[in-house]
């Protein structure tokens, strides 16, 4: 618990005190192993969950050896100008669902539950960065995402993000580059009504 002093405008000295909230998940929550979301538009499908070039690999022997197919499509890509192909800097493991939804990764079918109560990642020691730093998106300062429960319920939290703030800080030393041209792919994935709205290939960030 933090306790600031301050000076009122007839120089009374008050205390306040604030609370320092502790991030922690909601009991039986894994919701943010489950629902895809559109980004940054429609247009652009269901985002998977973000996977570096050095973790591709990684992630397809992990399926390998759960017997399952994952599909990992590019993500961002960068180029020296806007007619070469770009470099793909992140890729994205989609959902294993038809709108894009759920990683393949959750175990929804066991009855095995995580320590918080929630379905179980079955990679939890080597999950992809990105899960080990939501809900963090930004540390400076500390943004974590509003569609995530515990934020719902608290808003933000300042305790207990140590290893969120490391591993978004690793990600984006990753995808740092000189290289002027930004692409972002459309993965073509989503909810059958939108469909129609939905493209799949690269697109020139504005
Ligand atoms: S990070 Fe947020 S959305 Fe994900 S399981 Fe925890 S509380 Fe739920
Ligand atoms: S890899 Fe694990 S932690 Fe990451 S989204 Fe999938 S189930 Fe969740």
């Amino acid at each position: 618990m933090l306790k600031k002093i301050v000076k009122t405008q007839r120089n009374f000295i008050i205390v306040k005190q604030k609370l320092c909230v502790e991030f922690k998940c909601v009991p039986d929550c894994a919701q943010c192993c489950i629902e895809r979301e559109y980004y940054p538009s429609k247009k652009f499908g269901k985002i998977g969950i973000l996977i570096l070039p050095k973790e591709k690999e990684k992630m397809e022997k992990l399926a390998k050896e759960y017997d399952m197919s994952i599909n990992i499509l590019p993500r961002i890509g960068v180029s020296e100008n806007k007619n070469e192909k770009p470099t793909i800097i992140a890729y994205q493991m989609m959902g294993v669902d038809t709108d894009g939804n759920t990683c393949p990764f959750l175990d929804t079918k066991t009855k095995n539950k995580s320590p918080h109560g929630g379905y179980p990642c079955k990679i939890y020691q080597d999950r992809p960065l990105a899960c080990m730093t939501y809900p963090l998106i930004q540390n400076n300062p500390i943004t974590l995402d509003e569609k995530c429960k515990f934020c719902k319920e608290y808003g933000t939290a300042e305790e207990n993000l140590q290893s969120e703030i490391e591993s978004l800080v690793k990600i984006k030393t990753e995808m740092n580059t000189s290289m002027p041209v930004v692409w972002r792919y459309a993965t073509g994935i989503g909810e059958e009504r939108d469909l129609k709205k939905i493209k799949k290939g690269w697109f020139l960030e504005k």
